[in-house]
């Protein structure tokens, strides 16, 4: 058993059993035999069930909500809209099955058509910072290619998962199609990865574990799809609206304590605005609301775990330049305020991800030295351009080598278009219309037609 503990106060809301090898080689093979009447599923039909899935998600949106209010310490507002998106994922990709079109290619002697074949059971690794849309994520276009899938939560934060898992079986999922395995990364997740009857494991975390799954899945050729760390860039140009980059840059980085492997942890400034940029982000830093996640008005919680405070803690030493920093509570509970740094780039916190709400702000003199500065990094997720210089926007929009830029705007993740990462940030894309594809083979046929 494991102790699942509320990073708001500390106190344990939970045991969930931790499954072991041999119980998830077992699931293993029912999520195998599962597969060969899903596959063969009626393509309506299998709509059907995502979309009865995402209604019965939808009627329990309260109930998930406040559970991950309890287990991971985010805002009520942020955990609606996580449910909200697992409805939202499920339902667009309902529309899969029936459109899972092959092409018919031209050739001499005969027909050829190509055939997307569901690729077999799929592992899925989530990690702690988004249980619920990071799961979705990978579990919706699996199970609307045809695939079944076994899911390991994180060990931290488990309990929306199984309940997920709970409702696809009252949705009439059948068994063995979806299903949820609490329990330790290196004894499931490292099943998923040695278990050749897993065709391909989908993980989202660290860079550290995700290099060794690949490895470790390179051993079988298994497909992998991977999301990993980010140290994106917000490049604020003289020319942008100050005033609204300022106002808006805490929630591109501190939005879920900075757990988001989208922060925008690294403030480019252009050096000419960097004091009335500063005054601006002072107040707007100062106003973001800490505290507990139930509240309404909360906008930013605690961190995940005492582990994680820790690591957090150390990139802010006694000797840091700390511009400001915001308010959060004392007492129980993992919190750390808001914290802005004054940075060059060969210091720790510009270099590695913090996964926390500390960001730093570093001036540039133009264009070219933006770029740069944005792509020194092993990293390419996501990034912001503030500018209202629409050939500068797109100039910079494609210098920089990252998988998700929005101008003028902090949004990274919207269902309806593909997200992944450039470099060290991963392989492979999730959401947008392909990704059913990539839980599938092409097959091509060849059909003579000479006599
Ligand atoms: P992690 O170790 O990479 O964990 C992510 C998931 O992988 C968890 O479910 C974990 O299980 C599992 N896992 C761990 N070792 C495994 C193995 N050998 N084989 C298969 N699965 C394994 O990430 P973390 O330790 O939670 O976080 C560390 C840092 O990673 C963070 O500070 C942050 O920098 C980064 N991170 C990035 C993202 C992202 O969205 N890209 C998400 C989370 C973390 P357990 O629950 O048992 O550990
Ligand atoms: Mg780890």
């Amino acid at each position: 058993m494991h102790a699942v503990i509320n990073p708001a106060t500390e106190q344990v809301i939970a045991e969930v059993p931790a499954t072991s090898a041999a119980e998830t080689d077992a699931a293993i093979a029912r999520a195998e035999r599962a597969f060969e009447s899903w596959k063969r599923t009626a393509p309506g039909e299998r709509a059907d069930l995502l979309r009865a899935f995402a209604t019965v998600v939808r009627d329990h949106t309260e109930e998930l909500a406040h559970l991950e209010v309890a287990n991971s310490g985010h805002t009520i507002g942020n955990a609606r809209w996580e449910a909200g998106n697992v409805v939202n994922v499920l339902n667009y990709y309902a529309g899969a099955p029936e459109r899972l079109f092959g092409r018919q290619i031209p050739v001499p002697g005969g027909v050829d058509i190509t055939f997307q074949e569901p690729i077999g059971v799929v592992g899925i690794i989530v990690p702690w910072n988004f249980p619920m849309p990071i799961a979705g994520w990978g579990f919706a276009p699996a199970l609307a290619a045809g695939c079944t899938v076994v899911l390991k939560p994180a060990e931290l934060t488990p309990l929306t998962a199984i309940r997920l898992g709970e409702l696809a079986r009252e949705a009439g999922i059948p068994e063995g199609v979806f299903t949820v395995l609490p329990g330790k990364g290196s004894i499931v997740g490292q099943r998923f990865v040695d278990n050749p009857t897993v065709r391909k494991v989908v993980f989202t975390g660290s860079t550290e574990v995700g290099t060794r799954i690949m490895a470790g899945c390179a051993a079988q050729v298994k497909r992998v799809t991977l999301e990993l760390g980010g140290k994106s860039a917000n490049i604020v140009f003289a020319d942008a609206d100050v005033a609204k980059a300022a106002a808006t840059a805490p929630y591109g980085v501190f939005d879920n304590a900075g757990q988001d492997c989208c922060a925008r942890s690294r403030i480019l400034v252009q050096r000419t605005v960097m004091d009335e940029f500063l005054a601006g982000l002072e107040t707007s830093v100062a106003g973001v609301a800490v505290g507990d996640p139930g509240d309404e008005k909360t906008e930013m919680g605690p961190l995940i775990s005492r582990g994680q405070l820790e690591t957090v803690a150390s990139f802010v030493p006694d000797d840091s330049q700390v511009l400001f920093r915001g308010h959060c509570p004392t007492g129980s509970g993992f919190w750390f305020p808001p914290t802005v740094l004054r940075a060059t780039e060969s210091d720790r916190a510009f270099t590695e991800e913090i996964f926390g709400p500390v960001v730093v702000v570093v001036p540039f003199d133009d264009e070219a030295d933006a770029i740069r500065m944005a792509n020194n990094t092993p990293y390419g997720l996501s990034g912001s351009i503030w500018t209202r210089d629409v050939g500068r926007a797109m100039r910079v929009a494609r210098g920089v080598e990252s998988g998700n830029l929005s101008v003028n705007s902090h949004s990274s993740v919207r269902y309806w278009t593909p997200f992944g990462g450039f470099k060290m940030s991963g392989l492979g894309r999730e959401l947008g219309p392909d990704a059913p594809e990539a839980f599938t083979e092409t097959k091509n046929v060849f059909i003579a037609t000479d006599e």
